[in-house]
């Protein structure tokens, strides 16, 4: 960390995941005498490139871009693109990382990658955001394909960036429907694919909970965020019979104790781009708290949905989350919670659901849409969110039962991490030269 401060956020993953390992690599010994740690933690090839573009006052300008491509071993590269202003190498390391493990863990054939840019879609044109993207794909369609690696969204890439991105592909290399994934549905996209990140978190805890003989009915849940997951695990969680009292975005925070208005927040946010505080304009009674997190919120609740982004969560309001009687805090985001976080919830009993279990629900709905893409069949929005319902429970199964057999069973963390492992390095193996 000393040595590399500029890699802050992927060191903080690497140390988080290396250590909970060791009951496995105490039975599995080759590992350590392969030297297979250094080859996990090195990217198989990390790509920068400059992105110019014309803004609408036919001014250039210029962003910086990254894929990490960082492990094949169970399929081609799979992850998301992120356009950011905070995006940088480190970020895009730790998130592809954290994706080997999460695609592992979905038992379908995706490797690990990741991706973007410090371009900031907000607040820029549609023609502003189309050029941006075209002129992106014009450099990334040499690095990717349908079997060698498959970009889909994050924060700040959604359909409409795909949409862009996917055009531009088609123009340079014809139609290839599986080169993308969360496309828009008239382009091959997946009905589904929109709410499978959100709705798969949710399908996560409600196994956990039926685990232990409980159920998200008049639960109070506490979202972070207004985006892509967080909309998605809102509308599940209301679906199932919780009350959600939150969300919100970088600018403050919603509290509504008769719960969140999700038609409006998807108004707001879906139709008009706008800011989460526009929901007073028609719940004069929800409360707005301008420059903090939700964590921060003094109320009791049960269960907290961390779905913005990486290190919401530090130790003290880790602190405020169980001071408000929480018994679950499962992640949508990627690392919502630094270490300190996630020690204080094990500390206090807190069941804690790692982001690359809870919301591995994205991912494989995108390696769904690669398989109906590759068969040119489009499937029914309820035979996709049946595969998401059992693909969720095999996960929590499978980090749960790893869990057991290596820790205790409600070290998902643990779990989580062994499983994916497991599979990834097993495949390494049995390829011979990785
Ligand atoms: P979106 O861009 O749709 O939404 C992101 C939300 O988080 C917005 O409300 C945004 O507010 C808020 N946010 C972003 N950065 C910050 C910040 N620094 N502080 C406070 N709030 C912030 O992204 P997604 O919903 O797609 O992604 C959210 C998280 O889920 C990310 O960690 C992503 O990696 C993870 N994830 C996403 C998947 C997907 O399928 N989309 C799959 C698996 C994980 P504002 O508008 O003000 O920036």
């Amino acid at each position: 960390k000393e040595k590399h401060p500029e890699k802050e956020e992927f060191i903080q993953a690497v140390e988080e995941f290396l250590p909970t390992l060791e009951p496995y690599l105490d039975e599995h010994t080759e590992v350590i005498e392969k030297n297979l740690l250094s080859l996990i933690v090195e990217p198989e090839r990390l790509i920068q490139f400059r992105v110019p573009w014309q803004d609408d006052e036919g001014k250039w300008q210029v962003n910086r871009a990254y894929r990490v491509q960082y492990n094949s071993a169970i399929g081609p590269y799979k992850g998301g693109l992120r356009f950011h202003p905070t995006t940088n190498e480190s970020i895009v390391r730790f998130l592809g990382f954290e994706q080997i493990f999460k695609n592992s863990l979905t038992g379908l054939p995706i490797g690990g990658g990741k991706g973007g840019s410090d371009f900031d879609p907000k607040g820029k044109s549609d023609a502003e955001v189309m050029r941006f993207c075209q002129s992106f794909m014009t450099e990334f369609q040499k690095h990717i394909g349908p079997d060698i690696d498959v970009p889909a969204g994050d924060i700040g890439v959604g359909g409409r960036e795909i949409g862009f991105l996917f055009g531009q592909y088609k123009r340079l290399n014809g139609y290839a429907a599986g080169v993308l994934t969360g496309k828009p549905l008239n382009s091959w996209g997946s009905l589904a694919r929109t709410e499978a990140t959100g709705y798969g978190l949710v399908y996560f805890v409600q196994n956990a909970l039926a685990d232990r003989q409980d159920s998200l009915k008049d639960k109070k849940v506490v979202v972070s965020g207004s985006g892509n997951v967080s909309i998605y695990a809102i509308e599940k969680a209301q679906e199932l019979g919780a009350t959600v009292l939150t969300c919100s975005d970088s600018s403050g925070y919603i509290y509504d104790a008769e719960g969140i208005d999700l038609d409006l927040v998807k108004e707001i946010k879906e139709v008009h781009r706008g800011r989460i505080k526009d929901y007073l304009d028609t719940h004069t009674n929800a409360t707005y708290v301008e420059g903090q997190p939700v964590w921060a919120l003094k109320e009791p609740y049960d269960i907290a949905l961390p779905c913005a982004t990486q290190n919401e969560i530090d130790l003290e309001l880790a602190h405020a989350i169980v001071n408000a009687g929480t018994k679950i805090v499962a992640e949508g985001a990627n690392m919502p919670s630094s270490k300190e976080a996630i020690d204080c919830y094990n500390q206090h009993g807190l069941l804690y659901c790692p982001g690359k279990a809870a919301n591995a629900g994205g991912v494989a709905v995108s390696a769904l849409e690669m398989a109906q893409n590759s068969t040119r069949l489009p499937w029914t929005f309820e035979q996709v969110d049946s595969e998401l319902k059992t693909i969720m429970k095999n996960i929590y199964t499978v980090c749960s039962e790893t869990a057991a057999k290596y820790v205790e069973k409600d070290n998902l963390m643990v779990g989580a991490n062994i499983a994916g492992f497991d599979r990834v390095i097993q495949a390494m193996l049995s390829q011979g030269l990785v």
